[in-house]
């Protein structure tokens, strides 16, 4: 399969050439909330060049113009920004539901992942637009279920420090369902394990993105805990051309998209390590709560139904993501690999 190609200058990621998916249906007019943030951005970047009309809104809460301003200009283009807690009048044919503060930072100061999926369906149901809703591996919580199939109702903490998050997606999946069964809404539900590139926010907190910004800024790389604890990292590209068959496909999901690759957080500082500087020190610092033990997903369910897996391994999407931070915070085009 092609590799994506990343461009330096606005960290757009290209399918290598590949006949982007549905060109069929030419012309859509699509609403990306979240837009102008980092999966958002990646999935504007594929939407516009297959030739649909893209309206991104999108509040500023962690997104940035940077992430879209090379659309600025081109008609099929449109940036709103507009709080999606609040309703929102658009004539549309699908909706990407992405808007919500993602990162533990962030995530505990807003209501968007029920309130704003609320106004989302309601748009959706008035319109007939598909609607597609980015839920989280963290519906799984701190599974017990090892990896997690989508039939795992998983093992989550009402009142804990995570939950607005993990409850949250949670509730915005049952809203989902409720307007698929309720009101014939065409739905839509992708479970995304973590994911890293590219445009990433670089200090919301994430552990790709810490790792990264250390390492590039010569600071010791902060190990949570005993460092044992597991995740499974996804590149961008994957993600995006995940929701995009699930979007186009016949099956309303759950499904989880992730990369199956698993690593502790000692693995993963020793991949940044060997990526951007062996020398890296490494700093362990107290686990947050609640913090789940493991997490990995099976993509059985996705590999049948939607014909997707990731073709991106951690080694290769690393320096891809390394080049946009150093550009970002250095502001030079040197590449991790020279
Ligand atoms: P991100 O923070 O880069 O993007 C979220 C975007 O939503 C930002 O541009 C932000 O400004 C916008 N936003 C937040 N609240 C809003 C509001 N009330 N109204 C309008 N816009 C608002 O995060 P991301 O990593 O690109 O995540 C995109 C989606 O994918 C989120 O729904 C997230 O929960 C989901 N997801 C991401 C990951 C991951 O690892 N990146 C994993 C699981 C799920
Ligand atoms: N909504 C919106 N845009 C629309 C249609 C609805 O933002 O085009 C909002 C609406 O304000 C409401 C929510 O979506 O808060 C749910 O709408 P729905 O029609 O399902 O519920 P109702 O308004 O009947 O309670
Ligand atoms: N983590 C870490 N160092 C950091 C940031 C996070 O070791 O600087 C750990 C964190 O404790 C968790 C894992 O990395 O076990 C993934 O954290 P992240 O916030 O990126 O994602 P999530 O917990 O939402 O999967």
């Amino acid at each position: 399969p092609p590799q994506p190609v990343y461009r330096p200058g606005f960290g757009s990621i290209s399918s290598g050439g590949k006949v982007p998916l549905g060109l069929k249906r030419k012309g859509l007019r699509i609403v990306v909330t979240g837009g102008a943030g980092f999966v958002g951005s990646h999935l504007v970047d594929r939407l516009i060049a297959r030739g649909d009309s893209v309206i991104v809104v999108d509040n500023f809460f962690t997104g940035n113009k940077d992430n879209v301003m090379h659309h600025f200009g081109n008609p099929r283009f449109e940036l709103i920004r507009h709080d999606v807690v609040e309703p929102l009048l658009l004539e549309v044919d699908q909706i990407y539901h992405l808007a919500c503060p993602a990162s533990p930072v962030h995530y505990k100061y807003n209501p968007t992942n029920v309130v704003g999926t609320l106004n989302m369906l309601g748009l959706a149901k008035r319109v007939g637009a598909r609607f597609l809703l980015t839920s989280t591996s963290e519906v799984y919580g701190d599974p017990l279920q090892h990896p997690q199939v989508e039939t795992y109702w998983g093992n989550v903490n009402p009142i804990g420090v995570r939950s607005c998050y993990d409850e949250g997606k949670r509730t915005a999946e049952t809203l989902a369902m409720d307007y698929h069964r309720g009101a014939g809404v065409e739905v839509r539900i992708a479970r995304i394990f973590n994911t890293y590139g590219p445009r990433m926010c670089i200090d919301d907190g994430r552990v790709v993105s810490n790792f990264v910004a250390q390492a590039l800024r010569k600071e010791p790389l902060t190990v949570y805990g005993d460092g044992k604890q597991t995740r499974s990292f996804q590149f961008v590209s994957d993600l995006v051309e995940g929701l995009m068959r699930l979007m186009e496909g016949e099956h309303v999901g759950p499904f989880n998209l992730g990369n199956p690759g698993e690593f502790t957080m000692l693995e993963l500082a020793q991949v940044v390590q060997e990526t951007i500087d062996p020398n890296a020190k490494i700093e362990f610092k107290p686990n947050t709560e609640d913090d789940p033990h493991k997490r990995k997903p099976d993509i059985t369910k996705a590999k049948d139904l939607l014909g997707w897996e990731p073709k991106v391994a951690l080694r290769k999407g690393l320096p891809m993501m390394v080049s946009d931070f150093r550009q970002r915070i250095f502001g030079d085009h040197k590449d991790s690999s020279s």
